[in-house]
């Protein structure tokens, strides 16, 4: 039996069905080789190892980035680089992709790519399209993330990937979010809670509301004081030391102000950002 952990992502989804059936495959005109991954091209690039099922350099400029982001990921988050393969299959076709997908991970959502954790692998899924770097930013994060984390929380998982999936040259600001969260303010519907958001232990739960809001204590975190981006690093670093550390929120909540006082910063922080997105 898999015992996967499937990272779901706030990507677009596409409608499958939940489960194809051999007869069902070969109406498609699908070959039999849709139960077998990428392995045409294997490309070896740091700790990613890359297969996919078209021809592809490995000089691409995704490849190279993907490269990178092992090292930004590290340094911004104050973690060790781990050796441990991640294994990237890249499929050049959506209607192989989701075939095998469906077949392999039944049940679970159909995503423009996907992250998957067993006891034994990380591998990531996605096929080729217009914002394969972005997705692939974001599910390499989680795999570099994983690498070295045994345990860590949902929020902060998906928090740090959308934090990485944007490219280098944006600044990391995630102007989608920032309009979601900000539109929010205005109307009163929405105000931080990062106590709530560390209830979610569920993916499947998790809106795209909740992705922009962890997306902002990870911003938040890692952009505005030096204080707060070691208390993010001491807290990851504590958790891959024993994964029963009590949640960030806990740490924040002993900072001067508390968690109301962070809380209250952060609104600050999506109305300076949105502020800075109306001036450009
Ligand atoms: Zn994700």
């Amino acid at each position: 039996m898999l015992l996967a952990t499937v990272v779901g992502c706030g990507h677009l989804g596409m409608v499958v069905p939940e489960r194809w059936s051999v007869t069902s495959l070969s109406m498609t005109g699908l070959h039999d080789d849709v139960f077998m991954p990428p392995q045409r091209t294997e490309i070896e690039a740091g700790q990613l190892v890359i297969h996919a099922d078209f021809p592809l350099a490995r000089r691409h400029r995704i490849v190279r980035e993907l490269e990178q982001l092992r090292v930004d990921v590290s340094d911004r988050l104050g973690l060790p680089i781990s050796d441990e393969p991640i294994h990237l299959y890249l499929f050049e076709h959506r209607d192989r992709y989701e075939a095998y997908a469906a077949a392999t991970f039944p049940g679970f959502p159909a995503r423009r790519a996907f992250f998957v954790k067993t006891d034994t692998s990380l591998s990531i899924y996605a096929h080729w399209q217009d914002r394969i770097a972005e997705d692939l930013r974001h599910e390499t994060t989680h795999g570099y993330l994983h690498a070295v984390e045994g345990e860590i929380p949902l929020w902060l998982d998906e928090g740090i990937a959308e934090y990485f999936e944007l490219p280098r040259s944006d600044g990391q600001v995630h102007l989608e979010h920032v309009d979601r969260l900000a539109g929010k303010l205005l109307e009163g519907t929405w105000q931080p809670d990062l106590q709530r958001l560390e209830s979610y232990l569920d993916a499947g739960l998790f809106t795209q509301d909740h992705y922009a809001e962890a997306w902002c204590w990870v911003h938040w975190l890692l952009e505005t004081s030096s204080e707060r981006r070691a208390l993010l690093q001491d807290y990851l670093t504590d958790l891959r030391r024993d994964p029963g550390t009590p949640p960030l929120s806990t740490r924040l909540a002993r900072t001067e102000g508390g968690l109301a006082a962070a809380s209250a910063d952060l609104v600050d922080h999506v109305l300076q950002l949105e502020k800075l997105e109306i001036g450009r």
